[in-house]
């Protein structure tokens, strides 16, 4: 049978974001440990579709690469809740506020988990449309999946969101930011590119690229970054590889980023290959 909220004793909190509270649960019979997402309850429209989009997606996901969804269910009292995976480091957010910035090997070896992730959502037509630290989740088994669905897909923000999400809303891409703002059709897998590219740079420099460490832009001051300011210069020190590699994400124009499988060839990721330009 489908594990249910009642299989499961809460151990502790693991965090809470966009609509519901992460728990560490460990499963009565089989002791073995899970992450249950609790969605609040909320008869909002925008939020139930939210949260139809995230369990489709987790329904229908199979790749070692995503963080794997074992059960959903809604509880007597009308609560929704998500049964995943465990991934017992945390998100990258955690890590890198625990540990600091990331060395380049490092963050090579991450993106080639996240690129083939992508690969996967890309191939069955997902976009995910919130690639960010929080977003990706680690073990102790060295692996990094993709996580949180909130946003994939069916329903994107809406300017009205992004106003209060602005931390989703930085790692947006130009054509993205304006199509928030302009109604614009975009190519949305060109999207994740852009966000991966941001988050891969982020950790490296352990801040937010785009802005000085510790500050929070607000919704004009981040479009304009974004959409026409230059890209912030790289730290000395940095590999033709990697510039290379975060050049080809960060194309402003999002017909010339590279797509996901050209990206896997790339020489940052894979080591016997040349550098090309965008
Ligand atoms: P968001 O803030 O993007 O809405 P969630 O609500 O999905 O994120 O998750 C909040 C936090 O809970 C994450 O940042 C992460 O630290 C933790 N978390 C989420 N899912 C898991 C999981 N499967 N395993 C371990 N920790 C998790």
């Amino acid at each position: 049978a489908p594990i249910s909220a009642a299989d499961l004793d809460k151990i502790q909190v693991l965090g809470s974001g966009n609509g519901g509270t992460v728990y560490k649960v460990r499963h009565k019979e089989t002791s073995e440990i899970y992450a249950l997402k609790i969605f609040h309850d909320n008869s909002d429209s925008n939020f139930r579709r939210q949260l139809n989009s995230e369990m489709e997606i987790l329904r229908h996901t199979d790749s070692p690469h995503v963080v794997k969804c074992h059960s959903i269910f809604q509880n007597p009292s009308g609560e929704f809740g998500i049964v995943m995976e465990y991934m017992d480091s945390g998100s990258l957010e955690n890590v890198l506020k625990s540990e600091g910035a990331f060395s380049e090997s490092k963050v090579a070896d991450i993106a080639k988990k996240v690129l083939n992730g992508l690969h996967y959502l890309h191939s069955h037509k997902i976009i995910h449309r919130d690639i960010k630290p929080a977003n990706l989740l680690v073990n102790s088994k060295m692996e990094v999946k993709i996580a949180d669905f909130g946003v994939s897909k069916i329903l994107g923000p809406t300017l009205d969101t992004c106003n209060s999400y602005i931390g989703t809303c930085a790692y947006m891409s130009p054509e993205r930011l304006d199509s928030l703002t302009y109604g614009q059709n975009y190519n949305g897998y060109a999207g994740d590119i852009w966000s991966l590219g941001l988050t891969l740079m982020e950790l490296y420099m352990g801040h937010f690229p785009l802005f000085p460490p510790g500050q929070t832009p607000d919704w004009p001051t981040l479009m304009c970054v974004v959409c026409f300011s230059e890209l912030p210069s790289f730290p000395e020190g940095v590999s033709d590889e990697f510039r290379s590699f975060l050049h080809c994400c960060l194309q402003k124009e999002s017909s010339k980023r590279w797509s996901v499988s050209k990206l896997l060839s790339h020489p940052f990721i894979c080591k016997d290959s040349t550098i090309e330009e965008p």
